[in-house]
């Protein structure tokens, strides 16, 4: 089948693993277009430094990574284009893929939509966004300079961030629900040595205060947040400049809500080859994985995705949808 109308590839999402689905299957001659939301090069492109990327010893910025992730696709034939899809149609084929500058329509698509820092919940922090709450270190920590911050969350990112942090602020208060961090060993060394940081065990956020922003041309700016100790029971103000969550993520899969099997997490099924519950559409990266989750996991996820996208519009050529999908049977959709 040959429709100049119809693109052979689309790819929904510019992290690690949209740039690599886009740099394989450009190199497989299918001409993908990428489209990369908003947020252009998802979470790495908001981290300050990548050290564990194989292939480069003294580390590189999450912007820099990224930008190198597009210059290669584009090197082989990716086309890039800066737009947001706002549906799909995936009961049809070609599929529908609708974006704020119109419909296009694909015989393979890969989404690769990652995932969005999770929220507290609590009072406060929504309204305080941007005016002392952050959710990005990198990208806020330059404005604590001398100040003092809580940060919320016992895993890597946290501890991460929290280090990051220390560069800037006179100190950095983690602020954690249990009494041990799930961050890694390494993180958690560097963490525990570092004079700036301190912790608040068993502890969570009630409430984030603010002074100003009543209306009279002054913003409001995060004062201090209301700390609860589970142990004691015991709720009490403790004062910050500033208040950075970091309590995971939330797969950014409500687009694809009714058209692919999603768990109840949020997170798109699919099995061992990256295939969703529709033939021809493949998962890659955060939005199916939310045990990895390393740029070179999800590199690796949308490399391998690219290869099996590459087959299965290999098998297209010589027959309808219907045969394709039909010999490769339902999906064996399994749990990450
Ligand atoms: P995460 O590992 O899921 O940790 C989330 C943390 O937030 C946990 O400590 C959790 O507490 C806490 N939490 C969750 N909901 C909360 C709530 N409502 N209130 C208070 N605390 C809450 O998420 P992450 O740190 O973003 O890491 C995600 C993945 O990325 C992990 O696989 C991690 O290894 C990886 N990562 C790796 C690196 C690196 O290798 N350098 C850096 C960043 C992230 P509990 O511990 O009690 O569940």
């Amino acid at each position: 089948m040959s429709d100049n109308n119809v693109e052979k590839m689309i790819i929904v999402g510019s992290g690690p693993a949209g740039y690599t689905a886009a740099l394989y299957t450009a190199r497989a001659n299918l001409q993908p277009l990428l489209f990369t939301g908003n947020e252009i090069g998802g979470q790495v492109a908001i981290t300050y430094e990548v050290e564990n990327y194989p292939g480069f010893p003294d580390g590189l910025t999450g912007p820099e990574l990224v930008e190198k992730f597009q210059q290669q696709a584009e090197k082989f034939g990716a086309r890039i284009e800066y737009d947001w899809v706002s549906e799909v149609d995936f009961s049809q084929h070609p599929f529908v893929v609708r974006t704020a500058n119109g419909e296009h329509k694909a015989e393979a698509v890969i989404v690769t939509t990652g995932a969005t820092p999770r929220k507290l919940g609590v009072p406060g922090e929504k309204e305080y966004t941007g005016f002392g709450v952050s959710y990005c270190g990198t990208c806020d920590g330059f404005f604590f300079r001398g100040k003092e911050v809580i940060v919320v969350g016992g895993g890597d990112s946290a501890v991460e961030e929290g280090l990051f942090l220390t560069k800037f602020a006179n100190k950095v208060t983690v602020i954690h629900r249990r009494d041990e961090l799930r961050a890694s060993k390494i993180l958690q060394d560097r963490a525990f040595s570092n004079p700036k940081m301190e912790w608040k065990w068993s502890t969570v956020v009630e409430r984030i205060n603010a002074a100003g922003g009543n209306g009279n041309g002054t913003p409001p700016k995060v004062v201090s947040a209301m700390l609860k100790d589970l142990k004691s029971g015991e709720s009490y103000d403790f004062p910050t400049d500033g208040v950075f969550v970091f309590v995971g993520h939330t797969p950014n899969s409500e687009l694809f809500r009714g058209q692919l099997d999603i768990d109840d997490a949020g997170y798109i099924k699919t099995d061992r080859r990256y295939h969703t519950s529709v033939p021809g559409v493949f998962a890659a990266g955060e939005i199916q994985d939310p045990v990895f989750r390393q740029v070179i996991t999800s590199a690796g996820q949308g490399a391998a995705a690219a290869m099996q996208a590459e087959k299965f519009l290999g098998e297209l050529e010589a027959q309808s949808y219907q045969e394709v999908a039909a010999e490769h049977g339902p999906a064996v959709l399994v749990a990450m």
